[in-house]
């Protein structure tokens, strides 16, 4: 242990094994080894001693909407990673739309990746995206280190990303599979959207009408047997629907390979509960129903849900209109996921471990991060959150670090409260101080 440079000890360090007393050693930005509580620190090692605070590892979010360049005054990489760092994040994987360019080509990528290093506070990789007639950028993209492909079935809401039918798709689903890649889907189906009643207006009923189970359910059973035929890889973005669960686990039980991930405001907010006019809850698929999310939180302690990520996809306050069928659709939650997931989380008798499981470890091997992030373990990267699990605070949008400060958690009270998150090592903040970005741009690991 001679070249240790920083020991974090903890009454509670969440391992893979389970959350116990530790002192974490650190050398090079990477965790050298976890040993018991009362370890000699070696000569020349900082201790930083957490008392009671829990350590873990810093969450990795694979579903953001950073929308740099392009809608910057939506959000931009230097104000997301500061609210992801906030609130415990250390590493996100950037959607390729609502950014112009959207992340389409190796040149889109390129200047993404550009954009990205000066201002990103955490670690950032990218999705690349599936359009009709961009077959041919697919494999470059693959080969230039974008993580998996993010497909729409239905209008995406930015004309520059538009969605793939069922043709397209299966295309786009051969040519990811052919070379192992991922394809990553917003799945509801636009006829059975069409279909259903249009009524526009500030009330929540109707906007939850206009965006049926059932097209996600539809769109779900077509990627499963696209994805059977063709033997492919795919994972269903933002699942909303309980009805399409009996669906899923199925297609798992029989070896289809297929991932499925939740979000937090499906998880902790109640479409019962949203006030009329209140677009800051607009996003798509929608909140659904009390009766629903238990089924969503079943759906992840039995593991048909394999993980949970924010779906971050902020908007410029004017477009958050009080007509949901117009408003921007996209909940701000990038900096508010781990508390408000753990504070539903516990009340319905899960733990930390569980939270961290669903947030950090499985996240990262959807990536194939899971060789450097999602666990404390030797030979990760020394990357954490420090959590006071037991203390709560109320949501002030005035102290969000997003570039706008809406958000469908205001005034909620929730336990969890982020001390400090650390990046490789390093303190990035710590009571709402920040360092200079120290953020790396990630590729997929080949
Ligand atoms: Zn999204």
């Amino acid at each position: 242990m001679g070249d240790v440079e920083l020991v974090l000890r903890s009454a509670r360090v969440i391992t893979p094994e389970g959350t116990r007393a530790a002192s974490v050693a650190v050398a090079g930005g990477r965790i050298t080894a976890v040993l018991p509580y009362d370890t000699e620190v070696p000569a020349g090692a900082r201790l930083e001693d957490l008392g009671d605070d829990v350590l873990l590892p810093g969450l990795v979010d694979t579903h953001v909407h950073v929308n740099d360049p392009g809608r910057t005054e939506w959000e931009g990489f230097w104000t997301a990673t500061r609210a992801a760092a906030a609130g415990g994040v250390t590493t996100l994987v950037d959607m390729p739309l609502n950014s112009l360019p959207p992340t389409t080509t190796v040149d889109h990528l390129r200047t993404k990746q550009e954009v990205a290093a000066a201002k990103a506070h955490i670690d950032v990789g990218f999705w690349g995206g599936a359009l009709p007639g961009n077959v041919k950028d697919l494999r470059p993209l693959h080969d230039a280190g974008v993580f998996g492909f993010k497909a729409f079935l239905s209008p995406s809401g930015v004309d520059e990303f538009p969605e793939l039918d069922q043709d397209q798709l299966a295309l786009s689903m051969a040519e990811i599979a052919g070379f192992g890649g991922l394809l990553i889907v917003h799945a509801e189906d636009p006829h059975h959207l069409a279909a259903a009643p249009q009524q526009g207006g500030p009330k929540y009923a109707d906007f939850l009408a206009s965006r049926p189970r059932g097209a996600e359910d539809m769109a779900i059973a077509q990627l499963i047997a696209q994805a059977r035929r063709l033997d492919a890889r795919v994972h269903v973005l933002h699942l909303s629907s309980s009805d399409a669960l009996p669906l899923i686990a199925a297609a798992k039980r029989e070896g289809v390979r297929i991932t499925v991930e939740t979000c937090p405001h499906y998880l902790t907010l109640r479409a019962e509960e949203v006030p009329d006019g209140a677009s800051e809850f607009k996003c798509c698929p929608p909140i659904r129903e009390a009766a629903n999310q238990d089924l969503l939180w079943q759906a992840l302690a039995d593991g048909t849900v394999d993980c949970v990520v924010t779906d971050h996809s902020p908007s410029t306050a004017d477009l958050k209109t009080d007509d949901f069928a117009t408003a921007w659709g996209g909940i701000s939650g990038l900096q508010l996921s781990l508390p408000a997931v753990w504070t539903e989380a516990r009340g319905r008798g899960h733990g930390l471990e569980d939270v961290v499981r669903w947030m950090s470890e499985r996240t990262a091997r959807l990536v194939g991060l899971d060789g450097r992030k999602g666990a404390i373990e030797a030979g990760r990267d020394a990357d954490f959150a420090v959590l006071a699990p037991d203390e709560t605070f109320t949501v002030d949008p005035a102290a969000l670090q997003h570039r706008n400060r809406v958000t469908a958690y205001a005034g909620k009270t929730l336990y969890g409260v982020v001390r400090s998150t650390w990046l490789r090592g390093e303190r990035i903040v710590a009571d709402g101080e920040f360092t200079e970005p120290k953020g790396r741009l990630l590729t997929r690991p080949s």
